[in-house]
């Protein structure tokens, strides 16, 4: 029994969930989990914060359970698991903040409509990810919300580093670089300290390479540059995204081959990345495994773009002293790791091979110029931490219950 801050990262059919102790100063994690198949086949799914099962359950006739079912359900799940767990605030991962939101938002009305106006600048995920936070806002009040969002780490870049060579007019609309998975590489930037100094205070790629993939260029821990601009289909290849294009391509698929808006947004969202150019899976595990040869260029077309826009940000940065591989395939996938950094050795990149297999913490060799690292993310915690403190002030443990300790 505890009492907890909720975090919420909502999709167009399903919600993950953390939720942890908020009377503890490090927030441990309570419990975990996933909603999905919101409006087709919805399942349940919970772990303890060690790992072990608490819940599952599935829905028959599933188009009458969506977001609002879902948020009603995990509600009711928190307050009769284990004695009842008391909600004491969410935190929500919001997307884009747009040009106004530098750092996390308390949930207000008029917040939920600014960001609602946000919508165009990330259809994908915008409107899926305020559900939530609407249903929460019309049913219980009272409970503190506190949006997150993925593009207020990058506030720091310099007016040139976001704007596009376009008309001022269109700037001014907003139409400019933001970058995203910025909640991840706030939390790099706050654990970099403990780890290496010279890189937390120095040049810094972080090299964010999950099914969305993009690097940040850092100096300081702040955000200098980032492969990510105006949406998450930029830069980088990813899963199943294309990455940064030639937008005469775009006018090609529309003049040439009668693809339409809907048509082209399919394409580079979901159908491009490692799954396009392989044609055979946007799961780097797969793709490994596989001795295709297609598999295999897929893989070299990912990391030689990874190589060239490492070089471009060295350049923003004027400089290099550290790369810090993190997310799904940056903390896992060893062989892509290795390849990173070989095409990098221009730069003074000296990866051991020994401590890459073992996943690091540190994987460059003593000789490095550059240190290169492994490390973790955790963007829930991140949210987590900025809700207790917009909600509650401070680092302080939220104490609602009198004198727990
Ligand atoms: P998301 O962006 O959805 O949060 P993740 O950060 O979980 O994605 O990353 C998912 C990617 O990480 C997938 O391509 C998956 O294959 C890859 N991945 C996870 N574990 C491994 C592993 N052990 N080896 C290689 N790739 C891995």
């Amino acid at each position: 029994m505890a009492d907890v801050i909720l975090v919420l990262n909502a999709g167009s059919s399903s919600i993950k969930f953390r939720a942890y102790d908020a009377g503890r100063q490090e927030l441990p994690l309570v419990l975990r989990g996933v909603l999905d198949g919101l409006y087709t086949s919805p399942a349940f799914h919970a772990w303890d914060g060690k790992g072990a099962e608490i819940g599952n359950a599935r829905w028959e006739g599933g188009e009458g359970f969506g977001h609002a079912e879902a948020v009603e359900f995990l509600a009711r799940f928190l307050r009769d698991e284990e004695g009842g767990h008391t909600l004491v605030a969410v935190g929500h991962r919001v997307v884009h903040g747009g040009m106004r939101y530098a750092g996390p938002a308390r949930v207000t009305p008029a917040v939920v409509a600014e960001l609602t106006a946000l919508r165009p600048l990330a259809p994908l995920h915008q409107p899926h990810n305020l559900k939530p936070i609407q249903i929460l806002l019309e049913r219980r009040p009272d409970l503190p919300q506190v949006a997150c969002f993925d593009t207020a780490f990058h506030f720091t870049q310099a007016q040139h580093a976001r704007a596009f060579a376009l008309p001022a007019a269109i700037t001014d609309r907003g139409v400019c670089r933001y970058g995203f998975h910025g909640l991840s590489y706030e939390y790099i930037a706050s654990v970099l300290p403990r780890l290496d100094r010279r890189a937390a205070q120095g040049a810094t790629v972080v090299a964010h390479l999950g099914n969305g993939s993009s690097l940040c260029a850092m100096t300081a821990g702040r955000s200098v540059a980032s492969t990510m601009g105006f949406t998450a289909v930029d830069g980088l290849p990813m899963g199943t995204r294309s990455g940064s294009l030639d937008p005469g391509v775009i006018l090609y698929l529309m003049d040439e081959l009668g693809m339409d808006t809907r048509a082209v947004e399919d394409l580079i969202y979901r159908k491009s990345g490692l799954l396009g150019v392989s044609g055979i899976s946007s799961d780097m595990r797969e793709l490994l495994a596989s001795d295709d040869p297609r598999a295999r260029f897929a893989i070299q077309l990912y990391t030689y773009r990874i190589g060239r826009e490492l070089g471009s940000l060295a350049a923003a940065l004027e400089g290099l002293d550290a790369l810090v591989f993190t997310a799904g395939i940056g903390e896992n996938a060893a062989p892509i790791r290795q390849q990173v950094c070989e095409r990098a050795a221009w730069l003074g990149v000296e990866i051991d091979g020994g401590r890459n297999a073992h996943g690091g913490p540190r994987i460059s060799s003593e000789a490095s110029g550059i240190s290169v690292w492994v490390v973790p993310t955790d963007e829930e915690l991140m949210i987590a931490k900025h809700t207790r403190a917009i909600a509650f002030g401070g680092d302080a443990p939220v104490r609602t219950q009198g004198d727990r300790p």
